[in-house]
C-alpha cells in the first residue's frame, strides 16, 4: 500500500521456474520486485492467464540478502591475502575483489590447465536456467575459447534418456506436439513417471479439465500421483521395470490386432523386429516383472488403442533410470504402433523441466555430443560453417557427459572446472563421492546467483543476474522460443552470464563484439536451421514461434511429423526396447526400494524456493513417505523422525506414512540439503544418455522414536 504506483514498471516475460512456460507481467519499482500479474492471455500460448504458486509467488529470492553481489576469490597459499585487504566476513576463507581481477584470475587459471595439460582437462558446465543466448556462448566459450570438447548441462541428469530415444524412433529429440492444441485436446493420456500436477502445475489443470470433459486417462507409477486421482485407471508399478510393461502392452494391441496398420506401413520401419522383441511381455510376464495385473494392462491397452487420439506424457520416473532410454524407446515404439504421432491432439509429450533445459539444455549445443541445432560434430561442412562464424574450428570429437567429467575429475584428469548455474554437489548422484571430486579439482569457477553447495568448493565465485534481471529467449517444453525481457538490475555487481562471458572471452584475445542479447540470436539463426527465423524481432512481433523455423518467412512448426519424420526416408523407426533391471536390488540389509521426486512447492535443489518463506512453509523440510504396512512393520509413526540408509550414506527425515507409497517403496523429495536424498542414490548410468538411476536404490529405514 506504501508504494507509489505511478513509479511502478510493467514487463512482460517468460516464469524462470518450469518449461510449461507461463508468461506474465512482472511488476517492479526500482529494484525491486514487486508482483507477477497475468498478461493478455493471447501473448501467453502456454498459460492464457494461468499461474502456479511458484510462478506467482516465489520471487523472494530476487530480492533475498544473500544474492552474491561481488566476486570472491578463495584465499590460499597460492592466493593469499593481499596487504591491506580483509578476509570477507560473509563468506569466510574468500575475499572480495573487483571484476577485473576475479576475471584475470578466472583466464590464468584456466590458461595455466590448458598449457601444462591441454583443454581438455577443463570442463563446462552450462545452465538450463539461463537464456537461450547465455548458454550458445558458454558452449562457444568452451569450445572456440578454451578449446575443450567438454561441454555438458543438467540435461544429462533430467531427459537425455528421453533425446536419445526420440532421435532415434522419430528424429528430434524433443515434444512432438502443443500444450493447448494437443495435450488439452487429447481423447485419452497414457501419463508414466510424472508427477504432473506438482511438477508442471499449470500443464496438468489444461488435463484435469479434458479429463472432466471426458478423456480418459491410463496413469501408470509406482507412487499414487496427485494426476492418478483423476484417471480412468491407475496402475501401480514395481519401479525399474518399465519396459516390461510398456512391451506388454504394446503386444497386446499386436496380439488382438488393435495397432494402426495403414501408419505402421506407409510411415515407420522394424516393425516386425518390434513385434519379435515384445512378443515374451505376456501379461503373466508383465504381472510378475513391473506388478501390473492383467486386466489392469488390459484396460489400459484396450482405452489406448481405441482412443482416436492419444497422448502419451512422461518425465523423470521414466527417464532417470539405469535403462531410461530403453523406456522411453518403448513408449515412442507404442505411440507408433498405435499411429499417434504427426497429428492434432495426440503425440510424444516428454515433459521437460526446467524453464530452458529444451533450448539451453539442449537446442544451443551445451552437449557434449554434437553442436548448436543437434549438428553432427564429426561433419566437416558443419565444422566450416562454425569455423567461419567464430573464427575458430570446433573440436570434431565428443567430450565428456557430467557423470563422466566428475569420474574423471575424481582421478585426476579433469583439473579446472566452469560451472554456470548449476549446482552438482547436491544434484549428482551419491554427494559424498561428487564433492570428492569437486574438492580434487586444481581449479573451479562457479558462477551463480547464490553461494550454492557448489560454490563453496569454489576458487572463484562470479555474482550472476536471474531471470528478470536479463534480456533474451527461453525454449519452452513445446519447442516454443519465448522472450524474456529485463525488468530491473541485478543487485550490487552482479552481472549477466553473456556480460560475463563476453569480458572473460575479451581476455583470451577473443573479440565478442555483441551489443545485446539479440546480437546473439542473430548469430544463432545463422548457425542453426531449427532457429533460422527466431530473430528477437519475430519473437517480439509474433509472441512466440515453435521450431523448427527454417528462415525469417516461416511461421515455425506447432505440431511436428505431419508429413514426415525426421530423417532422409521420412519414415519412423520401431527401436524395440530391451528389458534392463535396476542397477541395484533390495537385500537383507537394505530390503526397501527408494524413489525420489519433487513437490509443487519447491524446485530442485531448492537454491530459489528454500528462500521463499510462504513456499516454506507448506513444505519446510525433507521427508520420506512410508506405505502404512512397512510403516508398521518397521514400527514407524508419522511424524517422527527416521534414519533412511543405503550403502552410500544416510539421511535422517521425518516420515509420513501414507498409501500413495506401495509396501516396501520409499519416497524421498529432492529439494533439500538437510536429508539430501541424493547421499543415498547410486551412480547406475544409462549407457546410452549417461542419465544417472535417481529413481531406484535400496535403503533401510531405522526409527528413532523422535519427533
Ligand atoms: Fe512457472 Fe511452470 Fe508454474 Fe507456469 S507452471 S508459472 S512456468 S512454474
Amino acid at each position: 500500500s506504501d508504494v507509489q504506483w505511478s513509479r511502478v514498471d510493467k514487463t512482460e516475460t517468460t516464469c524462470g521456474y518450469c518449461a510449461v512456460g507461463c508468461r506474465f507481467d512482472v511488476y517492479t519499482k526500482d529494484d525491486d520486485f514487486l508482483a507477477v500479474q497475468p498478461t493478455e492471455a493471447e501473448n501467453a500460448p502456454a498459460n492464457d492467464f494461468s499461474t502456479c504458486v511458484k510462478g506467482k509467488f516465489g520471487y523472494e529470492f530476487v530480492d533475498d540478502e544473500a544474492r552474491l553481489e561481488k566476486p570472491l576469490v578463495r584465499i590460499s597459499d597460492e592466493r593469499p591475502l593481499p596487504a591491506g585487504q580483509k578476509e570477507s566476513e560473509e563468506y569466510p576463507g574468500f575475499r572480495e575483489v573487483s571484476w577485473d581481477e576475479a576475471l584475470d584470475v578466472v583466464a590464468e587459471g584456466f590458461q595455466d590447465i590448458r598449457s601444462e595439460t591441454g583443454p581438455d582437462a577443463l570442463a563446462c558446465f552450462a545452465s538450463s536456467k539461463g537464456t537461450n543466448e547465455e548458454a550458445y556462448l558458454v558452449q562457444k566459450f568452451a569450445r572456440s575459447v578454451l578449446g575443450t570438447k567438454n561441454i555438458d548441462n543438467c540435461a544429462r541428469l533430467c531427459h537425455s534418456s528421453t533425446v536419445a530415444a526420440l532421435q532415434q524412433t522419430v528424429g528430434y529429440g524433443a515434444m512432438t506436439n502443443r500444450i493447448n492444441e494437443d495435450v488439452a485436446e487429447a481423447d485419452a493420456y497414457l501419463i508414466t513417471g510424472s508427477n504432473t500436477t506438482e511438477s508442471h502445475p499449470v500443464l496438468s489443470t489444461r488435463i484435469k479439465q479434458n479429463l472432466r470433459d471426458g478423456a480418459e486417462a491410463y496413469v501408470f507409477d509406482p507412487r499414487k500421483v496427485e494426476i492418478a486421482e483423476h484417471a480412468t485407471q491407475y496402475a501401480r508399478t514395481r519401479p525399474g521395470y518399465d519396459v516390461a510393461w510398456l512391451n506388454g502392452l504394446t503386444r497386446y494391441i499386436i496380439e488382438h490386432d488393435l495397432h494402426d496398420r495403414s501408419f505402421i506401413e506407409e510411415r515407420t520401419k522394424n516393425f516386425e523386429e518390434l513385434r519379435e522383441k515384445v512378443d515374451p511381455f505376456t501379461p503373466e510376464e508383465v504381472e510378475r516383472l513391473a506388478g501390473v495385473p492383467p486386466e489392469e494392462l488390459e484396460t489400459a491397452a484396450r482405452g489406448i488403442a481405441e482412443a482416436d487420439k492419444v497422448v502419451f506424457g512422461w518425465a523423470m520416473g521414466m527417464t532417470q533410470h539405469a535403462h531410461g532410454t530403453q523406456n522411453c524407446l518403448a513408449l515412442a515404439n507404442l505411440a507408433l504402433v498405435t499411429g499417434n504421432v504427426g497429428k492434432q491432439g495426440a503425440g510424444l509429450s516428454p515433459f521437460r523441466g526446467q524453464n530452458n533445459v529444451q533450448g539451453g539444455g539442449g537446442d544451443m549445443g551445451t552437449l557434449p555430443t554434437s553442436l548448436p541445432g543437434y549438428q553432427d560434430l564429426t561433419d566437416p561442412e558443419v565444422l566450416d560453417k562454425f569455423e567461419d562464424e567464430w573464427g575458430v574450428r570446433p573440436p570434431d570429437e565428443e567430450g565428456l557427459k557430467v557423470p563422466e567429467t566428475f569420474e574423471e575429475a575424481g582421478k585426476g584428469n579433469i583439473e579446472g572446472m566452469y560451472v554456470v548455474g548449476e549446482n552438482p554437489a547436491l544434484s549428482e548422484p551419491d554427494i559424498d563421492h561428487a564433492t570428492e571430486s569437486l574438492e580434487a579439482l586444481d581449479f573451479l569457477v562457479v558462477q551463480d546467483i547464490f553461494m550454492t553447495e557448489t560454490a563453496e568448493f569454489a576458487d572463484v565465485v562470479l555474482p550472476a543476474a536471474t531471470f528478470p534481471e536479463k534480456d533474451g529467449t527461453f525454449t519452452n517444453t513445446e519447442r516454443r522460443v519465448q522472450r524474456v525481457r529485463k525488468a530491473m538490475d541485478a543487485p550490487g555487481e552482479a552481472r549477466t552470464d553473456m556480460d560475463i562471458l563476453c569480458d572473460l572471452a575479451g581476455r583470451f584475445d577473443h573479440d565478442w563484439d555483441y551489443d545485446s542479447s539479440s546480437d546473439v540470436m542473430d548469430e544463432i539463426t545463422r548457425l542453426v536451421p531449427i532457429y533460422g527465423g527466431m530473430q528477437h524481432e519475430r519473437l517480439d512481433e509474433k509472441g512466440g514461434i515453435q521450431w523448427p523455423c527454417w528462415d525469417d518467412e516461416h511461421e515455425g512448426t506447432d505440431f511436428l511429423y505431419e508429413e514426415e519424420f525426421n530423417f532422409d526416408d521420412g519414415l519412423a523407426r520401431f527401436v524395440p526396447a530391451d528389458m534392463g533391471k535396476p542397477g541395484e536390488l533390495p537385500d537383507e540389509e537394505f530390503p526397501l526400494t527408494m524413489t525420489s521426486g519433487r513437490v509443487l512447492y519447491h524446485w530442485h535443489t531448492g537454491t530459489l524456493t528454500r528462500r521463499v518463506e510462504g513456499l516454506m512453509h507448506h513444505v519446510g523440510e525433507s521427508f520420506v513417505e512410508l506405505n502404512p504396512t512397512t510403516a508398521e512393520t518397521l514400527g514407524v509413526s508419522d511424524g517422527e523422525y527416521v534414519r533412511v540408509t543405503s550403502k552410500r550414506g544416510d539421511i535422517v527425515v521425518k516420515a509420513e506414512v501414507t498409501d500413495r507409497v506401495g509396501e516396501g517403496v520409499v519416497f524421498v523429495p529432492m529439494h533439500f540439503a538437510a536429508g539430501a536424498v541424493n547421499k543415498l542414490t547410486q551412480e547406475h548410468f544409462d549407457p546410452q544418455s549417461g542419465i544417472p538411476e535417481y529413481k531406484v536404490a535400496s535403503v533401510r529405514v531405522d526409527a528413532l522414536g523422535t519427533d
